[in-house]
């Protein structure tokens, strides 16, 4: 063996993760700080790799095992494979990024008859030493030998049926015998062979399964699912660990803890306990627990020690951790430690609070902090007036509220949830090969199971609403069925969770939107001193506007003016302007326009004042405003049955003779007034088959609009002055920005910019005043950017309009792409990222990089933007800080994150590489 490959815990290196794996990390630093560890060793995530690459173990990994496991006896004073006092071990996996779950761990390895015998005799408790040789058994049958659960779990329940017993708890050691004796006949019958008693086989075949999970299905979604790639984690270590055993009395026990609530963030001990137990059972909330506060009353001076515990982790890692424990015979054991997983207000909290106690600088407050996490803070919460009364009530185990239907499995889970429904998942209890239906579930609902189980935190670390142990109701899988008391729902029924409170509705409850916490705004203060990129918003109304201002947006990047117009006092008049004939009959329509896009505007300018607020002029193609040929035809047809029904009343009334008047609401209509409607929907079908394009994304939009009709784009410009002198005249503190879309050519910048001085000139007089604004261009096609030392002649700022220069990059439609290929592409790794969430640096950021250099030299210190949907990704604005671009631009829910991810662009400037 050439690298070493086995570490023991008090010489391995705490500080490498990508070697040793978190886990492994955390025990050898745990284990040298002096906390009491069991004594164990790791096996290297490179020995991992190794083993996937050549499908056998290192040459001489074994021996250096053994070695190892010799140094164990030494400390724990018991021997492996030992008839009279047997070492008993767990193998457990843990890779440098934690994937609670994800990959296998096998408990009590080292039993078989001999042992059994010894550890009966050593312990003097048969039971306790049944009930650990059957958990192994089918533990190391599962992950060892790829036995189905279900093979075990049918006897353990017939065992049960036949005992009469309900709890597990309630089987004696004769019981467990039985079924210990079944399970063995299990390994027989599927593997062909019996159960192997030769204990450092047992161990090698555990290494090897813990190896594989790496590759396993669970391991590979949850990777791909949340970008861990391999620079990040590659291959899992293999912790081996002397067992410690909380199921042997009462005087033992076992736990897991947060050294904050991870609900809130709230500094106190915080976690669950259950006597007489193992540790898998609390985490998968077989048994309910107990809060940890009971454990003072329990186990006064094991609660002493366990505060202590949760002190000296704290302060030696300066970060909140996630710990388990066990207490065997009155001894208090940590087992594990790693960073705890919140949710986004506890980690807001716990960072502002631990740089008030000193704990952290505000550097470590900001960066521990993914941005993406807090747009958890940004979810909806139930009303608070709601008077819907709940139905039932569980633990709440990651807040927001969620509404949706109910499925009882992640398969159907995943059905829907693809099918564009909003599902809650409802499990008795969840196991990690549930995960495909979280990641499709809006909120997760079971009945057992504590805060800590496994939905619970997984659902804690998507940001999903969770409810946990909600005893009260009787999960029917077969039946799809879930009961509470008299009230039965079934699955496809429509129920709310609140993972704030634990409460269960029947029907969808209203929510409403969160408002940000004293915390948040501290936080994000912070952010801001460091920041260099600013943050805008895209936004097109004044309520949007003042709900991106309350947010912290510092400018509008961009108002879609075309938003503007789809409100149901404005459609009717864009479609006159669209059917205008001549200029005049358009020039009529657009008057009617002009005050209310005016008065948008003004209102606009005032909920941003004093900041920028950036209009672009009209850019989509004019047939976005009118209905869709088919739904015209069909009009048109139900117009014409309509007469011929109406002609029918008429002739019905005058052949009974009972007077010519038709009843309301007929007498409204007649023949004459349906013929005029037919007229009309005729005339915008004859517009819509001659605004026909094969590609409209890439026809006749943007500021080609604005040279075909100028008359709209005089309209808008007029409007945006207006706006400005008005508010100039009241003098508020305004900045308008006019952006034109879509150019390719200086010229087409010119000609609108002749516009624009004309109506200055006009504006300015009428109103007697001079107006301060400014005059740009959007750069989203490939020719603008080879063009951009020339647009910057006339354009004095560039916002890059990603959306429109990714699908001119890629030749990839924006309109399609995401449904079609692209996930292809994503999953088999074609391409890294999805270019319209995540932004191109590579491609797409090289011509923005160059046409910023251009644009710059020949207008020095000119503003440069982004505004396309990457404007708010993290990484995207990492890639936007680093070509020194002046702000990015995005939706108002995304105002956070950006301001946390600009900060982090700067905190993390250094460390910046592409790609
Ligand atoms: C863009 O193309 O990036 C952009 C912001 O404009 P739109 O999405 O409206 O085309
Ligand atoms: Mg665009």
């Amino acid at each position: 063996m050439t690298a070493q490959y086995i570490y023991a815990f008090h010489k391995g290196d705490g500080k490498n993760k990508v070697l040793l794996g978190g886990k492994g990390a955390n025990l050898c630093e745990m284990t040298q700080i002096g906390l009491n560890v069991p004594p164990g060793f790791v096996i290297t995530t490179e020995a991992c790799l190794d083993y996937l690459q050549n499908h056998q173990l290192p040459e001489g990994l074994m021996d250096e095992v053994r070695a190892n496991i010799a140094e164990i006896e030494a400390l724990s004073d018991k021997k492996f494979g030992d008839s009279e006092n047997p070492l008993l071990v767990s193998v457990r996996s843990g890779s440098a990024i934690s994937m609670p779950g994800m990959m296998d761990t096998i408990l009590n390895l080292g039993l078989n008859k001999l042992t059994l015998n010894g550890l009966i005799e050593h312990t003097g408790d048969t039971r306790f030493a049944y009930d650990a040789y059957r958990r192994f058994i089918q533990l190391f049958g599962k992950v060892a030998l790829g036995i189905d659960d279900e093979k075990f779990d049918h006897h353990f329940a017939e065992i049960k049926r036949q005992a009469g017993i309900k709890a597990d708890v309630g089987l004696d050691a004769e019981h467990l015998r039985q079924i210990s004796e079944l399970f063995l006949q299990v390994v027989q019958e599927e593997t062909g062979r019996p159960f192997p008693e030769d204990v450092y086989e047992q161990l090698e075949l555990s290494i090897k399964a813990v190896f594989n999970s790496w590759m396993g299905k669970r391991a590979v979604d949850y990777r791909r699912e949340f970008h861990i790639t391999p620079k990040m984690a590659n291959g899992t270590a293999v912790n081996v660990v002397t067992m410690v055993f909380g199921n042997m009395g009462n005087d033992c026990a076992t736990g897991v803890g947060f050294t904050r609530n991870p609900g809130t963030g709230v500094n106190e001990m915080y976690g669950e306990y259950l006597v007489n137990a193992q540790g898998e059972d609390v985490v998968a909330g077989i048994r309910t627990p107990k809060p940890v506060q009971e454990l003072s009353n329990e186990m006064p001076e094991i609660y002493r020690q366990l505060v202590d515990l949760r002190n000296k982790l704290e302060s030696h890692y300066k970060e909140v951790q996630d710990y388990e424990y066990t207490i065997e015979r009155g001894v208090l054991y940590c087992l594990q430690t790693r960073n705890g997983k919140m949710n986004a207000a506890a980690m807001v909290k716990t960072s502002v609070d631990m740089v008030a106690e000193g704990l952290i600088s505000k550097e470590k407050a900001l960066l521990r902090i993914n941005p993406e996490l807090l747009e958890q803070l940004l979810h909806p919460q139930l009303d608070p007036n709601n008077k819907i009364p709940s139905v039932a009530q569980g633990l709440p185990a990651s807040p927001g509220a969620a509404c949706g239907k109910c499925v009882f499995d992640a398969d159907s889970a995943e059905i829907l949830g693809r099918s564009g429904q909003a599902v809650i998942l409802l499990r008795e209890e969840t196991k990690p090969e549930d995960i495909h239906g979280f990641f499709a579930s809006q909120g997760i609902l079971t009945s057992r199971g504590g805060k800590t189980s496994h939905a619970a935190v997984v659902a804690r670390g998507m940001g999903k609403a969770c409810v946990a142990g909600a005893e009260d109701i009787k999960i029917d899988v077969r039946a799809r069925l879930a009961v509470i008391g008299d009230i039965h729902i079934r699955e496809g029924d429509t129920i709310t969770i609140d993972g704030s409170s634990g409460l269960i509705y029947l029907g969808r409850i209203d929510t409403i939107e969160p408002k940000f916490s004293e915390d948040l705004k501290t936080l994000l203060s912070w952010a801001d001193e460091y920041a260099v990129i600013k943050v805008h918003a895209n936004v097109d109304t004044p309520e949007r506007a003042q709900l991106a201002a309350s947010y912290g947006a510092t400018g509008i990047g961009l108002c879609r003016t075309e938003r503007m117009f789809n409100a149901s006092d404005r459609l009717p008049l864009v479609i006159d302007m669209i059917l205008a004939n001549t200029k005049e009959e358009r020039q009529e329509a657009l008057e009617k326009l002009f005050p209310i896009q005016r008065d948008d505007f003004r209102e606009l300018f005032e909920a941003m004042s004093p900041y920028p607020v950036t209009v672009r002029l009209l850019d989509p193609p004019m047939h976005e405003f009118l209905p869709g040929e088919h739904q015209l035809e069909e009009e048109i047809q139900a117009l014409n049955t309509y007469k011929t029904m109406i002609r029918g009343q008429q002739v019905t009334l005058d052949t009974l003779g009972e007077g010519s008047l038709l009843p309301a609401p007929f007498n409204q209509l007649n023949e004459e007034l349906i013929n005029k409607a037919i007229a009309k929907k005729e005339l915008m079908l004859k517009k819509v088959r001659e605004l026909y394009e094969v590609n409209p994304m890439l026809g006749h939009r943007g500021v080609r609009l604005g040279m075909s009709y100028p008359e709209i784009y005089q309209m808008q410009i007029r409007s945006i002055l207006e706006a400005a002198a008005i508010c100039t005249k009241q003098r508020k503190s305004i900045m308008p920005q006019i952006m034109v879309p879509q150019v390719i050519t200086v010229q087409e910048l010119i000609q609108v910019k002749k516009y624009v001085d004309q109506i200055q000139q006009e504006v300015e007089s009428q109103y007697g005043i001079a107006l301060d604004f400014k005059f740009g261009t959007m750069i989203e096609t490939v020719r603008a950017c080879t063009r951009a030392g020339h647009l910057a002649e006339v354009a004095e700022f560039f916002s890059f309009g990603t959306n429109d220069l990714t699908q001119a990059t890629f030749s990839f439609s924006r309109e399609d792409a995401e449904n079609k290929f692209l996930p292809l592409y994503n999953e088999t790794g074609l391409l890294e990222d999805n270019p319209f969430e995540v932004l191109d640096a590579k491609g797409v950021g090289q011509l923005m990089e160059m046409t910023a250099l251009a644009g710059r030299k020949t207008r020095p210190g000119m503003k440069i933007g982004i505004c396309g949907e990457q404007g708010g990704h993290p990484e995207s604005i990492r890639f936007c800080h680093h070509i020194k671009l002046d702000y990015v631009s995005c939706s108002a829910p995304r105002i956070p994150i950006a301001r946390l991810a600009a900060a982090h662009a700067k905190l993390l400037e250094n460390e910046y590489t592409i790609g």
